[in-house]
């Protein structure tokens, strides 16, 4: 099997207020809402996923907005994803400090550790965010009025993984996943997945004195792992229980197939397919402006409907 991953498909966050992440990722952050559905293992919680006018894996940010639940704050730590990095194009940052600055969002401009000029800012929730600019990112920006496309954001740039024991983990992703080092700088190592193009880093942060992450509020849950076809998957699975790593058994997550593990250093990485994709339930022009239900949960519609908070577009 040649490579089998592609890129990132996904990062998937715990968050605070439906609506405050609504109008963070879509009214500040200019991403596009693609699915407006359920946590399908908790449908009392909305699953936000934004992107790019289709979803394309590698732009894709979901949340899960739990503040309604009264579940407590998470801990960043050693065994996590501690920052999402957003790409945006070369020369950019000054438009993005002053649309930060107007939203009342307070953020630090800084070297991204690889050389490239970079923003680090809280979500509303407390997620770690960077915008990182990159030269070449050719994936088009969702349109949106007061974003010019010359400094839209283009998708994911890559995630950080916090780890006590970087080697581990480098170990497991270039053996198991066939990523190769893009780079090492003073914060650790940027692994490249299928290429070092934005959507498909990975940087590995050593931090032997982090507390153990904690799952909560404020906190990325996994980030995941596009391939092409569901028997790539299931190579992948088998190779996965041939290793000894406790894996999942295929989930149908209605818009992909997901299994799920964890690397050495103990942070969440799913595997998902890339078909069938956000399309499969809404045309594109309407893409996130209905409540999609799976269609085991269609029976319950009402009753989940009542249960989650109301929200408006942003
Ligand atoms: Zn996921």
């Amino acid at each position: 099997m040649d490579r089998p991953i592609r890129s990132l498909h996904h990062v998937t966050a715990t968050v605070s207020a439906a609506q405050e992440d609504l109008d963070f990722y879509t009214g500040v952050l200019g991403q596009r809402l693609v699915k407006k559905t359920v946590n399908f293992d908790n449908p009392r919680v909305y699953h936000f996923y934004y992107g790019n006018e289709r979803g394309t894996p590698g732009t894709i940010m979901t949340t899960f907005p739990y503040g309604h639940l009264g579940v407590r704050p998470g801990v960043h730590g050693a065994g996590q994803i501690t920052e999402t990095s957003f790409s945006a194009p070369d020369g950019s940052l000054e438009f993005w400090a002053e649309r930060l600055a107007f939203a009342g969002v307070e953020f630090t401009l800084e070297d991204s550790g690889f050389g490239e000029e970079a923003i680090r800012l809280r979500d509303p929730s407390g997620l770690t965010i960077r915008i990182v600019e990159s030269r070449s990112d050719p994936r088009p920006p969702w349109p949106k009025r007061d974003i010019p496309d010359a400094h839209a954001l283009r998708g994911i740039h890559g995630v950080t993984l916090t780890v006590r024991d970087p080697q581990r983990t480098l170990a497991f992703m270039s053996d198991f996943m066939e990523t190769s080092v893009a780079g090492e700088g003073e914060r650790g190592l940027r692994v490249a997945v299928n290429g070092d193009a934005p959507g498909r880093l990975v940087e590995i942060v050593r931090d032997e004195n982090a507390p153990a992450a904690v799952n909560g509020i404020g906190t990325v849950h996994h980030v995941a792992f596009a391939v092409d076809d569901p028997s790539q998957q299931l190579a992948l699975r088998q190779e996965l229980v041939r290793r000894g790593v406790p894996v999942t058994e295929v989930l149908d997550r209605q818009y992909f197939r997901s299994i799920y593990f964890r690397e050495p250093g103990g942070v969440l990485f799913e595997v998902a397919t890339i078909p069938p994709g956000f399309t499969v339930d809404e045309e594109v022009a309407s893409l996130g402006s209905a409540l999609k239900l799976p269609p085991w949960e269609e029976p319950n519609r009402a009753v989940i409907e009542a249960a989650l908070p109301a929200v408006r577009a942003s």
